[in-house]
């Protein structure tokens, strides 16, 4: 069923049993893939708030949770290339294990602004998990990004988190412009 969010028109594209079911199965493979270590989880908000919501309650090893607050499509449907920083987390994370929480990677320009700043900081690992990745839009590989829900294809996409002109956070399916 096609939905309007302020000017524009979208289509249902994920459906939200299905991103139960990936973020089940991603949640498992972290819980292995940590299993000797206590990770800090980093979510970049605002898009990742419910990813990492739905995500941690599928932990059931000892973990640290962090926010931090990276914007760059200033409402539109383009990314504008430009990254505004909105906080910096506190959390020192020098020698640990750190896993990026994303909404979605488009160009990756904003993945690879935060994790040149991680970098920085020493961390023993830097990984990310991406609900979404464009493979298309893409301007480098990230060889960081080793967890991904769903590829998508160069579309623009809300719900679940993801915002049109800030509406939109709050549907449980993905929807896609049409
Ligand atoms: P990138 O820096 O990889 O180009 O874009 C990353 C950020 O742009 C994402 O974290 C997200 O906030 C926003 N973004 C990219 N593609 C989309 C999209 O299809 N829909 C929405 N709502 N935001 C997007
Ligand atoms: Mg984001
Ligand atoms: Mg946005």
């Amino acid at each position: 069923m096609e939905i309007s969010i302020a000017d524009l028109k979208f289509e249902p594209l994920i459906k939200s049993a299905a991103i139960d079911a990936r973020i089940k199965a991603i949640g498992k493979q972290l819980n292995a893939d940590y299993q000797h270590t206590v990770p800090v989880f980093v979510g970049v908000l605002n898009g990742s708030f419910l990813f990492i919501a739905d995500i941690i309650k599928q932990i059931d090893i000892p973990c640290e949770v962090t926010f931090t607050k990276l914007a760059s499509y200033y409402g539109g449907t383009k990314s504008s290339l430009k990254i505004r920083d909105d906080i910096d987390f506190s959390v020192d994370i020098k020698g640990r294990d750190v896993l990026v929480i994303e909404d979605i990677v488009d160009t990756g320009n904003t993945a690879n602004y935060l994790l040149e700043k991680l970098r920085a900081k020493q961390p023993a690992s830097i990984k990310v998990c991406s609900l979404l990745l464009k493979p298309a839009s893409l301007l480098k590989p990230i060889e960081e990004l080793k967890y991904v829900g769903f590829e998508i294809e160069n579309e623009f996409v809300v719900g679940y988190g993801l915002d049109y002109k800030e509406m939109g956070r709050n549907l449980k399916d993905i929807y896609k412009k049409v």
